[in-house]
């Protein structure tokens, strides 16, 4: 049975967790996902498609796959949830091929919790390499897709649509990126274009919501904090977004220095705007001393295309950390392997003897680097199982780390 309730409702119970719009209801069982007392020391997020242990990396299935791996093998893996990418899927397969096959968990096979993003951070990649390619204002984002293809139009609104109507469980409001290098101007726009369209992007989400006649349960709606390196306009976008209330915030904007260091102060000063019962997602950072920097600080999302890109270029990730040391406390708890070597020719032990991925179970080194050598796709796909699993293992140890709330 369904008992609808209102916002103003909920708010009385919950408090400043639930943002009050006149005349919009929700179905009854959604409340949970909207009660911040679940996200309580923030251990566990609750999605449509299941429960996410936190902090948790995310692998980056762009276009629906991670590359050279089926969905199977990885929830074999204990791969708790994917990020897709809205820009690229809506150039590849498209939102009629999509809608046609039921969905993004139906097409690809996914059954766990799937994160869009908005597209935001891949438009602004590809305007601000090559101008000519699309062009960003206060109504959205134009640019050129794929070869042949017709010029795509992101609002605020429609990617809000785009995302619901794929049945994501964790849906990213459209937002502007900046380099945090950026000149202030820049800066200043884009704070106030991603609070604009984010405050569009919830009443979307919202209208969305109230039509909905299904009674699965409600996607989250996540909003990202933009503002470079600039304090104060972290501190504005920051605070309007939390007023017009999200189920959590993503850092954006470009997360490393020159020098490819995290720009530790910026980011830690951001986790210290968002209070900690909301998740935060460090989007985009996936260095494994980064997401440990980051999961210390109190972010709990992680994705990156880092792990597996590695892996398909020969950079393969080994654990080297002592038990019962925290990792922050260890010199060196991870090393970086070549495959292509010449060293690993011969080599008949396993990538890594403590690994329980399918490569390191049954292949040994030298399986590996002749694999790689003659660029066999059979490489791609271990290469990719067992940077996976490093990343597994170190936000396992993470969790185990961290004191639970
Ligand atoms: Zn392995």
């Amino acid at each position: 049975m369904e008992k609808v309730i209102t916002y103003s409702m909920l708010e009385a119970q919950y408090g400043r967790h639930i943002q009050v719009e006149q005349g919009v209801t929700l179905p009854y069982n959604d409340i949970h996902f909207i009660d911040g007392s679940s996200m309580a020391g923030i251990n566990e997020l609750r999605t449509p498609h299941g429960n996410l242990s936190l902090p948790a990396f995310l692998p980056d299935a762009t276009r629906g796959v991670v590359r050279a791996v089926d969905g199977v093998a990885l929830q074999e893996l204990g791969v708790p949830a994917l990020v897709m990418s809205l820009f690229h899927l809506l150039q590849r397969p498209g939102p009629g091929t999509l809608k046609a096959a039921g969905g993004l968990h139906a097409m690809f096979a996914w059954q766990r919790p799937i994160v869009t993003d908005s597209g935001g951070f891949q438009a602004y990649s590809l305007i601000h390499q090559n101008p000519s390619l699309g062009s960003i204002t206060d109504q959205g984002l134009v640019f050129k897709g794929e070869a042949g293809a017709r010029p795509l139009r992101l609002t605020p609104e429609k990617v809000v649509e785009h995302q619901v109507a794929f049945g994501a469980d964790a849906v990213i409001c459209l937002d502007e990126c900046t380099h945090a290098d950026a000149p202030l101007v820049e800066q200043r726009t884009a704070v106030q274009r991603t609070i604009a369209w984010a405050k569009r992007g919830k009443r979307e989400f919202e209208r969305l919501m109230s039509a909905r006649k299904s009674s699965g349960g409600r996607p989250l709606l996540l909003a990202v904090i933009q503002g470079g390196g600039e304090y104060e306009l972290r501190r504005i976008c920051a605070e309007e977004l939390l007023a017009i209330g999200f189920d959590g915030y993503g850092l954006g904007g470009w997360p490393l220095d020159s020098q490819g260091e995290l720009l530790h102060d910026i980011i830690a000063y951001v986790r210290e705007l968002v209070p900690a019962e909301y998740p935060l997602h460090a989007l985009g950072i996936g260095h494994p001393r980064h997401i440990l920097e980051c999961a210390e600080l109190g972010y709990t999302l992680f994705d990156s295309a880092m792990p597996t890109r590695d892996a398909r270029h020969g950079r393969l990730l080994i654990w080297q950390a002592e038990e019962g040391i925290p990792l922050a406390r260890q010199m060196q708890w991870y090393s970086h392997l070549y495959i292509g070597d010449d060293i690993h020719r011969r080599d008949n032990r396993p990538l890594e003897a403590g690994c329980r991925c399918p490569c390191c179970r049954s292949y040994s080194r030298a399986w590996l680097h002749h694999l790689f050598k003659i660029g066999d796709g059979l490489y791609d796909r271990y290469a990719t199982l067992h940077n996976i699993a490093f990343v597994n293992r170190l936000m396992e140890r993470i969790r185990h780390e961290q004191p639970t709330g």
